[in-house]
């Protein structure tokens, strides 16, 4: 497994403070309320944690990727819905950092490593989710740019979003070609509804959006035209990493939560700890946070040297962690028996917020047909 530098130590031991001096007490609160928690926003920001793992030349902090993931999978083990912010904004900004121009890097990236900008990553449609590149968004060429028009579905953090990372399709000579473009969230041209109503991840608005024939100029697109799934695929991976680990956060915390509980409770005059039935669920949960934790290792080793078999690998991290999360939380709920049925512990907050992370960044279905190809590429062809 990487180990982390003594600076990244230092990093991950600050962001340890932030979680158990301020979100951990928030946390109830945030999924209650169900609205955006810009105080926690704010600090997160004023911590510099929006620039892990960002270009220096832009002010962010040459940290691993690594280093980036442990502080978003500590993030969940309090919060996923805060952990996500990280994760929203490090998706958003991938396709400028790995495509933009250096006009675009400057203008966009100081601002979004410093919290002043959020950015939203907006690909899914109502009718183009899984099979993503049905997507109807159109961009129409014009003398000074692009007029972009359709509809997105399920995107995160949009409702408080300043720029969105948008995919369209472009015709050319009769031909639908994928492009990426920055779009300004503020646009009176685009229209953002109210956020979904949703099972768990309650403070991560998840908004549909409307782009009404919105107008940008040429130096909107990021890259070239036809590049737009290229793009999609690199930031998607880099997003990937941060839902396994956000999902890692919530396996840490299903065991955190359960082994003190089954520790405290006692039926037939003993800790339900004692019994079997209970401490190998807690085994497992162990054994599958530290196999999350290595998936998500050996992700960010194919992301960073770009190996040839990176989406699988990637994949691989994403199915696995929430699968595993999945899996703690609902074990985390047995072992807490009726109390854990109950908002008063935590755990049943856990149990909610972990299904999302099977369907989000592209459905573990999804992530197991790009392994299966690989599988057949390798043996079977
Ligand atoms: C909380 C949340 C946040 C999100 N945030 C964002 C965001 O910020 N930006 C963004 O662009 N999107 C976002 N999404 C959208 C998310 O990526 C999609 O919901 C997801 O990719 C699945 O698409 P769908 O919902 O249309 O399901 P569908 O594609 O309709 O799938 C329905 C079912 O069919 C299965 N299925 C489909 N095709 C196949 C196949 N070929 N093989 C096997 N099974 C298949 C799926 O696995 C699933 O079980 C978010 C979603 C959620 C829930």
């Amino acid at each position: 497994m990487y180990e982390l530098q003594e600076e990244e130590r230092m990093i991950l031991s600050m962001v340890d403070s932030v979680c158990t001096d301020i979100i951990a007490d928030r946390a109830a609160e945030i999924d209650e309320q169900d609205e955006f928690p810009q105080d926690i926003y704010d600090v997160l920001a004023e911590q510099g944690l929006f620039g892990l793992a960002m270009p220096e030349e832009q002010g962010g902090f040459a940290v691993s990727v690594n280093c980036w993931a442990q502080c978003v999978a500590r993030l969940a083990e309090e919060s996923p819905a805060v952990a996500l912010m990280l994760f929203v904004a490090a998706i958003g900004a991938d396709a400028i950092m790995t495509y933009g121009t250096d006009e675009q890097k400057n203008t966009y990236l100081p601002e979004i490593i410093a919290g002043e900008k959020k950015i939203s990553f907006a690909m899914t449609e109502p009718n183009a989710g899984s099979d993503v590149w049905s997507l109807t968004t159109s961009a129409k060429p014009t003398e000074n740019g692009y007029v972009i028009s359709g509809n997105k579905m399920f995107i995160s953090n949009a409702e408080v979003a300043d720029l969105f990372c948008v995919f369209a399709q472009v015709d050319v000579d009769g031909e639908r070609k994928p492009a990426a473009f920055i779009v300004d969230a503020h646009d009176e041209r685009v229209v953002i509804s109210a956020h979904e109503q949703k099972l768990g991840l309650h403070g991560s608005p998840t908004c549909p959006i409307f782009f009404d024939k919105v107008e940008v100029a040429s130096d909107a697109l990021i890259g070239e035209v036809g590049q737009g799934a290229q793009i999609a695929f690199h930031a998607l991976n880099r997003g990937r990493i941060a839902l396994a680990a956000t999902a890692l956060g919530i396996t840490r915390a299903s065991l955190k939560a359960s082994a003190t509980y089954a520790e405290g409770r006692k039926q037939f005059g003993q800790p339900v700890f004692d019994f079997e039935a209970v401490s190998f669920m807690l085994a497992d949960m162990r054994i599958a946070a530290t196999a999350s934790h290595g998936l998500i290792d050996d992700a960010i080793d194919a992301f960073v040297n770009d190996a040839r078999d990176v989406k699988e690998r990637v994949a691989a991290a994403k199915v696995f962690c929430s699968d595993a999360a999945q899996q703690a939380a609902t074990n985390a709920v047995q072992i807490h028996g009726g109390y854990g049925f109950c908002k008063e512990y935590p755990v049943e907050r856990y149990y909610r917020d972990a299904k999302a992370f099977t369907i989000l960044g592209g459905t573990n279905q999804i992530q197991r047909r790009i392994i299966a190809d690989e599988v057949r590429k390798q043996f079977a062809l």
